[in-house]
């Protein structure tokens, strides 16, 4: 479908709960006082319904995020149920890796076409600090298990901080010479704990790798979202930029978020939206239920607003506060 600013809309990220095995630094606050109860997380029968009033609007991609998707129990039936809703044929997720290593046939088998893991530091030390206690080995497995596993795409999603990590570039660089691999350095976002960190700009961490190689725009590459890839000649995998601090790219947004709590978020910066749950309640049938939704999605933020048009208190009553655990990034 398209929106009122004439962008495709084809990618949903739905996040399945707001829990988290980690509490990275800049994402969970060291003592989470407000993960939601289960019983108000999305029932799997839900997602199954939600997913396919999405796909019935022209929606063929799905990202399942949260929290840690891969904490909820019925993790599987869940990717089982998005697996066979005609129309979705592109099931991605973003996932921190801890149970990936003994789920990864699985999840392959069920549909699983896209792996996105988040690693910001390749220190064993390092990594336990900023996630507050994960074990670097055991991602770091998965991550090399991934890639023998033929998925269509394994991406590692890499926020560098100032004075955190951004003394790693290059050994993030240099995974992608011998690993197939997609490689993505992610500007920090000042949402919730990110404001803690300084974030540096992605034009700074290209100029760099640039003064050590010849990076080639990749651009036989397949992609549906905001980052720009680049190879080095003879390595394997690719390197990728998200800058949505330095380079906004409302104008190519093609997205929309569902919570684990069943909102409909038209924007990751504000909370606009509509709380699709009593419509579930309700039992709408998945036609009307894929009404209201293209209703809401039709009236997106404008392409133009680059996040500038906050004007009045408003406007600022609008911004998103939730942390980026609630979100799903
Ligand atoms: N638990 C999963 C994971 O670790 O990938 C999925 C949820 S996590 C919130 C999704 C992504 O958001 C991660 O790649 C994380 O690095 C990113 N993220 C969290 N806070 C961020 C921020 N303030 N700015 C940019 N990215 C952020």
């Amino acid at each position: 479908m398209f929106d009122k600013s004439k962008r495709q809309i084809n990618y949903l990220r739905l996040s399945i709960t707001d829990h988290c095995n980690l509490k990275c630094q800049y994402c969970l606050p060291e003592k989470v006082t407000k993960f939601h109860n289960n019983s108000d997380l999305l029932k799997s029968d839900e997602i199954e319904k939600i997913v396919k009033a999405f796909s019935l609007i022209g929606i063929k991609k799905i990202r399942i995020t949260g929290g840690e998707p891969c904490v909820r129990s019925d993790f599987l039936d869940i990717l089982k149920k998005i697996h066979q809703i005609n129309g979705i044929d592109k099931i991605a997720i973003t996932t921190n890796g801890f149970k990936l290593l003994e789920n990864i046939d699985l999840f392959k088998a069920n549909g699983l076409n896209r792996i996105n893991i988040s690693l910001d530091s390749l220190n064993p030390k390092k990594y336990n600090e900023i996630t507050r206690g994960g074990d670097f080995h055991t991602v770091f497995e998965s991550i090399k298990k991934a890639c023998l596993k033929n998925f269509e795409k394994v991406r590692l999603n890499v926020v560098i901080m100032k004075d955190v990590n951004d003394d790693e570039i290059f050994d993030f660089v240099n995974l992608t010479k011998n690993l197939n691999i997609g490689v993505r350095f992610i500007e920090l976002m000042p949402i919730g704990e990110g404001k803690k960190f300084t974030s540096v700009k992605n034009s700074e961490v290209l100029s760099l790798i640039k003064k050590h190689y010849i990076l080639e725009k990749h651009n036989n590459l397949e992609t549906d979202g905001p980052a720009n890839y680049y190879k080095i000649n003879g390595f394997l995998g690719e390197i990728g930029f998200i800058s949505p601090l330095s380079n906004r790219f409302c104008d190519k947004c093609n997205r929309v978020r569902v919570t684990s709590e069943g909102f409909l978020k038209l924007c990751l910066h504000y909370n606009e939206g509509i709380d699709l749950i009593p419509y579930l309640k309700a039992n709408v049938s998945t036609e009307d239920l894929a009404q209201i939704i293209e209703d809401a999605i039709y009236n997106k933020k404008p392409k133009e607003h680059q996040m500038d048009c906050i004007k009045s208190i408003e406007d600022i009553k609008k911004i998103e506060t939730k942390g980026m655990n609630e979100i799903g990034g």
